[in-house]
């Protein structure tokens, strides 16, 4: 019998729990969890930084290529997140502020910066035991993965959960998060470079009407069909 390589891919676009059902089953198999969109924010919060224009593809693609990424893996397994660091910097506590979040998919677009980023991701993943997660981990960073799990939910429900994340309580927030939501999916599905697509051989699990529990168990199931073995184990 073929041996799998011990990955999961799962993409989808902007809230659609990637994360939050990949650090789930992360923690069930034992593994760890490697959310990719932390580096192309990474980056962009380096730009930001340095004051490149957003404009400028040569000016980030070069960026890219100097820039030392360093991934950490996870050793911890109640804390199954790896860690980045850029140039020396640990930027996790960057990561998800508003200049970064309202910039990251101009700079995701880059195709030459994300030639850059996917072969980091594809020697971070070499050693298998992870759940990838991110936009274009089954089309091509791990195009082998054996398992690839398409997550998706409208875009008003996606909405509403990051509004709550955030705690916001107005009509008027929700439709700011709502039309930054949209455009930024808008952004991912129409950029030439790998854009958001399910693989071929993805399944997709649309998670509008479950709860994070079923949308988690549904995720593990799919798991456990593809490979049993790495599923019995925990
Ligand atoms: O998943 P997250 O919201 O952290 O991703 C931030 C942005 O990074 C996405 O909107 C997308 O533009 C980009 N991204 C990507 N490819 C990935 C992961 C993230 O283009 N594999």
């Amino acid at each position: 019998m073929t041996e799998h390589p011990a990955l999961v891919a799962i993409d989808g676009p902007v809230a659609s729990g990637k994360t939050v059902v990949g650090r789930a089953l992360a923690a069930r198999l034992g593994w760890a969890l490697f959310d990719t969109g932390i580096m192309y924010r990474a980056l962009t919060w380096l730009a930001l930084e340095r004051s490149v224009s957003l404009d400028d593809t040569v000016a980030l693609t070069e960026l890219a290529n100097a820039a030392e990424v360093r991934v950490i893996p996870s050793d911890d397994p109640s804390s199954p997140d790896v860690q980045i660091e850029i140039d020396g910097l640990n930027a996790t506590e960057h990561l998800r502020k508003p200049h970064v979040e309202a910039a990251v998919s101009t700079v995701a677009a880059v195709a030459e910066l994300r030639r850059r980023l996917v072969q980091l991701q594809s020697e971070a993943a070499a050693k298998g035991r992870l759940v990838v997660v991110g936009r274009d981990i089954g089309t091509v960073v791990l195009p082998d993965a054996p398992v690839k799990i398409f997550l998706t939910a409208s875009p008003e429900v996606r909405a509403l959960r990051r509004s709550m994340q955030a705690g916001h309580a107005t009509d008027n927030d929700h439709e700011q998060v709502l039309q930054a939501t949209r455009r930024r999916d808008e952004h991912d599905r129409n950029r030439e470079a790998s854009p958001l697509v399910p693989a071929n051989d993805a399944i997709t699990l649309d998670t509008s009407e479950l709860t994070l529990d079923e949308a988690i168990e549904a995720a593990f199931t799919i798991v456990e069909r593809a490979l049993p073995s790495a599923a019995a184990a925990h």
